[in-house]
């Protein structure tokens, strides 16, 4: 039996993680699998081709057009939006069942227009915001990242200014100064003690 999955009385509720480009989201979340592993985080599904040590199945569920549309259509998405104006991203909705079946604290790592749907679909769920301490720093942290190309980059900060101005949609901030410190706010806001 994996840790924290036992039998509960109440589902454990959903949790969003969402906030602009760069922020960190993910790397908040692999910190949040690597020192909580009671808290299960979403797969989600894209259409955007890996990046270099990216694995299928593990950061994402790397899939065709053909192959995400069939999902959306037979209703196995939870949510989806095309992000940056490009690839689509979605949240298989198996898994995520299962897990909130199993008790376990669910963590979805999404943008702000699949946070939205959540709020319609799942609307008991709990909506965090992850923020940088300051423009600039997200501006530095998308540069330094050096994945993008200038043009995704500028696309990607448009992006982010709007995303910015949806704080206040949300149930909680968490402001991402380190990584540590986000990872273990967020985790508390799950009920989930550090367990190293
Ligand atoms: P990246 O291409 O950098 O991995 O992710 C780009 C954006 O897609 C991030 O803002 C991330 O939050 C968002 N994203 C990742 N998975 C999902 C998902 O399942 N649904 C939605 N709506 N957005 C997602």
């Amino acid at each position: 039996c994996a840790p924290g999955a036992g039998p509960r009385a109440v589902p454990a509720p959903v949790t969003v993680l969402a906030g602009p480009t760069a922020v960190g989201k993910g790397t908040v979340s692999a910190a949040i699998r690597a020192r909580y592993p009671q808290i299960w985080l979403s797969v989600s599904a894209t259409t955007r081709p890996p990046r270099p040590g990216e694995r299928d199945g593990v950061h994402y569920r790397f899939l065709s057009e053909d192959e995400f549309t069939e999902l959306v259509e037979s209703g196995q998405m939870l949510e989806w939006a095309v992000v940056h104006g490009r690839h689509r991203y979605g949240t298989p909705r198996g898994p995520v069942e299962q897990a909130v079946a199993e008790g376990r604290p669910v963590l979805l790592e999404i943008d702000l227009a699949g946070a939205r749907q959540i709020r319609e679909t799942l609307p008991d769920s709990r909506f965090v915001f992850l923020a940088p301490p300051d423009w600039d720093t997200l501006v530095q942290r998308l540069v330094g990242r050096g994945t993008e190309s200038e043009e995704e980059r500028e696309r990607r900060l448009a992006t982010a200014r709007i995303e910015l101005a949806a704080e206040g949609e949300f149930d909680v901030t968490v402001v991402n100064d380190t990584v540590d410190r986000a990872s273990a706010q967020l985790a508390a806001l799950m009920g989930v003690g550090d367990l190293t």
